[in-house]
């Protein structure tokens, strides 16, 4: 075998949701949002002066950093920016965990935070969630290298109350512990309160769910300015121009439409709520969901089952094949019309399926 085949960094990577090529899909199967971004981000890319594209971004992002520090009401030095939060994450896993010590997040979780482990060779293990997906704060007042929790937790959809982060992150000096907030404006409680009050809590956000904008791939940390500088170091070393022009604008064009902004969230709220009613009447056990999606699991009919009669239909939602949670379905909210295709699709699936099952027990 050639030498450079034995020297390869050998990774399992992250598999991402489908991107289907074709529009005639409806697709609930990423956590995107079903609305448009805000319309000042449409007349801010009308009005981009292309010359501009000319020059090499700034290396800090500060028009973005500024407008996110204003935002949330903290200093500018307590605000690091990312391409996406998988960026501002996977920047924060090489500049905080390099302990000999276990880094600890749950056993059912984002499935990046163990590739992310793997690829900077960080120890971790995964306390396992109770029987009902909730988090056990004990588990993580331990010894260990560093905390990662996504809060709300995906794809479980279940929230965390504040308290017990903040047993956590008191319990914990000597770690960083990160709370990953990607789903919180839809119903969580956010730990940002904390950032002032402790040193070693970095709570990361995202502008792909709440505020429409995946595509732009914007997320920030907010922490301590000390975390803030060593992210920034690690980050220089790196590379220097991970934000491009156009999305450090929009992005700070996005944060000046507050009403807009809360209109959508209620919204997906109101559709959310709606689509666990209708679950539940067709036979689903769903729990209690503060994110722009729900974790479903059926009575009768096995997940797979649905998952690969919606897709015949165009229909895309998230399927885990995995220990645990093998038999749910984690569905992105859409907008009302969307959630009708997927309510009526999924009628006649389930019972087709019971159906065959009645034929085949007689
Ligand atoms: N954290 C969680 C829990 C997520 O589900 C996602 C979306 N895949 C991300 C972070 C990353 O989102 P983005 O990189 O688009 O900000």
């Amino acid at each position: 075998m050639p030498d450079w085949r034995k020297n390869l960094r050998d990774v399992v990577p992250y598999v991402p949701g489908e991107q289907p090529k074709s529009d005639n899909v409806i697709k609930l199967n990423t956590n995107e949002n079903p609305y448009p971004p805000a319309a000042g981000v449409r007349e801010c890319m009308r009005n981009m002066d292309i010359s501009a594209l000319r020059l090499y971004p700034d290396p800090e992002a500060g028009i973005l950093t500024d407008a996110i520090a204003q935002y949330y009401s903290v200093d500018k030095d307590m605000v690091f920016v990312g391409v996406g939060s998988d960026d501002v994450l996977a920047m924060s896993f090489l500049t905080f965990f390099n302990s000999e010590k276990p880094v600890l997040f749950p056993d059912i979780t984002y499935s990046f935070y163990d590739v992310w482990a793997e690829l900077y060779d960080i120890p971790y293990e995964r306390p396992v969630l109770r029987e009902d997906f909730t988090i056990d704060a004990d588990d993580y007042i331990r010894e260990c290298g560093g905390i990662v929790i996504a809060n709300p937790n995906a794809p479980t959809s279940l929230c965390m109350p504040v308290c017990d982060i903040e047993r956590i992150v008191a319990a914990n000096p000597g770690v960083v512990v990160i709370i990953d907030e990607a789903y919180v404006d839809f119903g969580g409680e956010s730990a940002l309160v904390l950032t002032d009050k402790y040193d070693n809590i970095l709570v990361v956000r995202t502008f792909s769910k709440s505020r429409s904008l995946a595509g732009l791939r914007i997320g920030f940390a907010i922490g301590n300015p000390e975390l803030i500088r060593a992210l920034n170091s690690v980050k220089l070393s790196y590379n220097s121009y991970t934000m491009n022009l156009p999305s450090i604008v929009m992005g700070a064009e996005a944060l000046k439409d507050d009403e807009y902004f809360r209109k959508t969230i209620d919204r997906i709220i109101a559709t959310r709520e709606s689509a666990v009613a209708r679950l539940c009447d067709l036979g689903f056990c769903v729990p209690d969901s503060k994110a722009n999606f729900v974790f479903a699991r059926h009575e009768s009919v096995p997940a797979a089952y649905i998952f690969d009669n919606l897709r015949k239909e165009n229909i895309y939602v998230r399927y885990f094949p995995k220990p645990r949670i093998d038999n749910y379905l984690r569905i992105t909210i859409g907008t009302d019309n969307e959630m009708d295709v997927l309510f009526e699709a999924l009628g006649r699936v389930v019972n087709s399926y019971k159906k065959n099952k009645k034929s085949v027990d007689i």
